[in-house]
C-alpha cells in the first residue's frame, strides 16, 4: 500500500480519541450526551458543528485512531458504514428527513480539518440548499434532543 504524508500537527489533542475514550470535548465540542451509538469498532455521535437546514447530523468515526481513508482497515470500513446505515435508518424514522447523504474529506486540499478519519451522515430535506450552507458550532444543549431521538431508536431497533 502507498504511504502518505500524515497532517497531524506535532502535539495534536485528538478530539474524536477522546469521545471514543469516553470523554467530553472542551468547549462547545463534542460531549458524551452526543453519542448515538457505540461498540467495539466504532462511535457514532450528533456533530458539534451543523448546517442550518441540516440539524442534528452524525459523525461516525473509528474508536482507533486512523488519520484518513488511507490508513482506514477494511474491517472498520464495515464497521462504519454498518453505523452509518443504521444511522440513516433512525434519521428517516425520527427526524422525518425526505433523504440522506454522506460525506467523508480527505487532507488538506480534500477539506479534512480533524486529523482523525470521520463519516459525515446528514438528513436531507427538499430545497435544504445543502451544498450552499456552511457548517455552525452549535451549543451542547441544544444536540440532546437529537441525540436522544437517535439513541432511543437504535437502541429499541438493535436489541428487537
Ligand atoms: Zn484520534
Amino acid at each position: 500500500m502507498m504511504k502518505t504524508i500524515s497532517h497531524m500537527p506535532k502535539g495534536y489533542v485528538c478530539p474524536f480519541c477522546q469521545v471514543t475514550m469516553g470523554l467530553d470535548v472542551p468547549g462547545k465540542g463534542t460531549k458524551q450526551n452526543d453519542v448515538i451509538f457505540q461498540n467495539d469498532y466504532v462511535t457514532a455521535f450528533v456533530a458539534s458543528k451543523w448546517w442550518p437546514n441540516n440539524k442534528g447530523h452524525v459523525l461516525v468515526v473509528p474508536n482507533q485512531h486512523f488519520e484518513n481513508i488511507y490508513e482506514l482497515p477494511p474491517e472498520y470500513a464495515a464497521e462504519i458504514h454498518r453505523a452509518a446505515q443504521l444511522t440513516a435508518f433512525a434519521m428517516k424514522d425520527t427526524y422525518s428527513c425526505d433523504g440522506i447523504t454522506t460525506r467523508q474529506h480527505n487532507e488538506p486540499a480534500g477539506s479534512q480539518d480533524v486529523w482523525h478519519y470521520h463519516l459525515h451522515v446528514y438528513p436531507r430535506y427538499k430545497k435544504d440548499l445543502f451544498y450552499l450552507t456552511k457548517g455552525i458550532q452549535t451549543n451542547p444543549d441544544k444536540r440532546i434532543m437529537y441525540a436522544k431521538k437517535l439513541r432511543t431508536w437504535i437502541e429499541n431497533h438493535l436489541h428487537k
